[in-house]
């Protein structure tokens, strides 16, 4: 048994099979074979690493002959003699432990490369072997993969995905109802997967160094999204533990959801509070739905841009709008115009940017690329004749660009005006909050936004200097900061001023902690995954909102942010005590 420590960022406890999905892609199968197939099994085996063999000499026949000065050869023939070396010990765990090969393959290398990297390294040799190895191990797979066809055994399962990052593209690509639990190497609390596994009620760490190298397919682990822990081969003692933890945390969240379903969004003095849910998926909207919410603030919509190289065109975007509407009944919707840029769905040429989150990102990027901006805005406009539609611009910086967006938006409705296509003429065009700068001159952006939704993912990750994806620096990753609540404050009473709703849709506000002070600083739309919209609900009926104001107050007092999350966490363990 061992168990690692992660950053928590989504609740919950599941016991399952990991699922390694390291860098290419790889999804290692689970481990056991059946008796009857253990021979086919290893003559699979056999016909993969003579078909590796055949390839390492060819590579070394071509190297010696176009590269003979070069001492690359060395390098291909230390590659054979290390899968010379595996291959009798991987065919002797597939006959003695029913390993598949693949997972054989996989626990061995993965075994190797552990104990290498323990040691201290000052030449680069041992960098270099575990270089080597890995190598070899991919290839392995490769060739195993390769003769087993495009779906490797174990897809079926439901498992807990392990990886190094998950990036918006592979999420999307990932069969959400087979996924248990996420662990991955990268990542924050706001990072994509926390996201994600938030939004679908996915325990979820992140954070863990090393954990697809040091952990095969197959191998049985807990998630406690709650702690972030993750343990891998718990002793029997340890399972019947998280069982019992597993079965009270799905009956508390389900009460809770259950519980606060029916009951109106206000606070116990009766200040009615929107809650809405963030979506990333048109089919999410149902989910939604369940959780009580009010509405989507936030429909993230880069799923079009699947494959950047292919983007959807005008029917797939109105399509999935449509399907929103449909699904929310005459609710609001919020929808975001494309977030393209820094993590999320980049083509090769803006992953060339020194600094990309400092680069072409949101509505920058929008503006450089007409095409893709201009098919968005036609689908926007059409589908709005059809529902309650806002739409919002990601990473606005300043005045002009919402200027140019609107100047665009105005091009392509005379288009329409003149093509006949009916859409809604007062549709609202705000932008979101998450840049220092506009959140510093919101009262200056409210003349040509007609709402303002504060992004603390962003807003956060600029205003702290930390990168919202690096798991080194993630304590300095502080919403509660006080540099931070005094800038919310700011934005919040320009909004107040101009008379423009402001709403906030960064993760902060899905976050039971801070529901009180957020409603105390004179916020009244909180946007959230759906799964988080319960625990909010909670929260805000249990507080009037002159104890919340009151709250706000004191939390503004302290200098740093740890004092901030004492206080609140002493305040908000008094009105909901469950959640501690
Ligand atoms: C944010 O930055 O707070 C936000 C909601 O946008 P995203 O997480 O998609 O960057
Ligand atoms: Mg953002």
């Amino acid at each position: 048994m061992q168990i690692l420590k992660g950053t928590p960022v989504s609740p919950g406890i599941v016991i399952g099979e990991a699922f390694v999905l390291d860098i290419e892609e790889y999804r290692m199968p689970r481990r056991a074979v059946p008796p009857e197939q253990i021979e086919e099994e290893v003559s699979r085996f056999e016909a993969a690493a003579a078909k590796v063999g055949s390839d390492l000499q060819a590579d070394i026949a071509h190297i010696q002959a176009f590269l003979p000065d070069e001492n690359l050869a060395d390098i291909f023939a230390g590659h054979l003699s290390i899968m010379k070396d595996l291959a009798p010990q991987i065919v002797h765990s597939v006959r003695e432990y029913r390993f598949t090969p693949e997972h054989a393959v996989s626990k061995k290398v993965r075994m190797i490369v552990k104990q290498l990297t323990s040691r201290e390294d000052p030449t680069g040799f041992t960098t270099r072997l575990v270089a080597d190895f890995t190598d070899v191990e991919k290839r392995l797979l490769r060739t195993l993969f390769g003769q087993r066809g495009a779906a490797p055994s174990g897809a079926n399962l439901k498992s807990v995905i392990f990886a190094r990052d998950l990036t918006p593209s592979q999420t999307i690509r990932l069969d959400r109802s087979k996924v248990l639990g996420f662990v991955t190497e990268l990542g924050g609390r706001t990072s994509h997967t926390a996201i994600l596994a938030r939004a679908q009620g996915i325990p979820a760490v992140v954070g863990i160094a090393n954990v697809t190298r040091d952990l095969s397919g197959g191998d049985t682990v807990i998630v406690d999204g709650s702690k972030g822990l993750v343990i891998v081969e718990p002793d029997e003692e340890t399972l019947k533990k998280y069982r019992a933890i597993e079965r009270n945390f799905i009956s508390f969240e389900k009460r809770t959801a259950d519980e606060m379903r029916s009951q109106p969004s206000e606070t116990r003095d009766g200040i009615a509070v929107a809650l809405l849910a963030n979506i990333e998926m048109p089919e999410e909207a149902a989910h939604a739905r369940e959780y009580g919410a009010g509405g989507i603030g936030l429909f993230r919509t880069e799923f079009l841009m699947f494959d950047p190289r292919n983007p959807a065109g005008e029917k797939e975007h109105f399509d999935a709008y449509r399907k929103v509407i449909t699904a929310m009944e005459g609710r609001p919707i919020t929808l975001r115009a494309l977030d393209i840029g820094a993590d999320k769905m980049v083509d090769d040429s803006a992953q060339q940017e020194k600094n990309p989150f400092l680069g072409c990102r949101g509505i920058r990027y929008l503006l450089e690329r007409m095409d893709l901006f201009r098919t968005q805005l036609r689908a926007v406009l059409r589908a709005s004749a059809f529902g309650k539609l806002r739409l919002m611009f990601p990473m606005v910086s300043t005045l002009d660009e919402i200027k140019q967006a609107r100047a665009i938006i105005q091009d392509v409705r005379d288009e329409l005006d003149r093509e006949g296509s009916a859409y809604d003429a007062e549709l609202p065009v705000g932008i979101m909050i998450e840049v220092p700068s506009a959140a510093i001159a919101a009262d200056l952006l409210c003349a040509e936004a007609d709402f303002l939704s504060i992004g603390t993912n962003d807003l956060v990750q600029y205003v702290m200097a930390v990168d919202r994806m690096n798991e080194k620096i993630s304590a300095l990753y502080q919403p509660a900061n006080p540099a931070v609540l005094r800038l919310l404050r700011q934005v919040l009473e320009a909004g107040q001023r101009a008379e423009r709703p402001v709403s906030m849709c960064g993760e902060m506000s899905g976050d039971p902690l801070f529901t009180a002070l957020l409603l105390g600083l004179g916020l009244r739309s909180f946007s959230t995954v759906p799964s988080a919209i319960p625990e909010v609900k909670k929260v805000l009926r249990s507080v009037t909102i002159s104890e919340a104001r009151q709250m706000a107050q004191e939390a503004l007092a302290f200098p740093d942010a740890h004092q901030v999350v004492e206080y609140l966490t002493e305040r908000t363990k008094r009105i909901i005590p469950e959640l501690f």
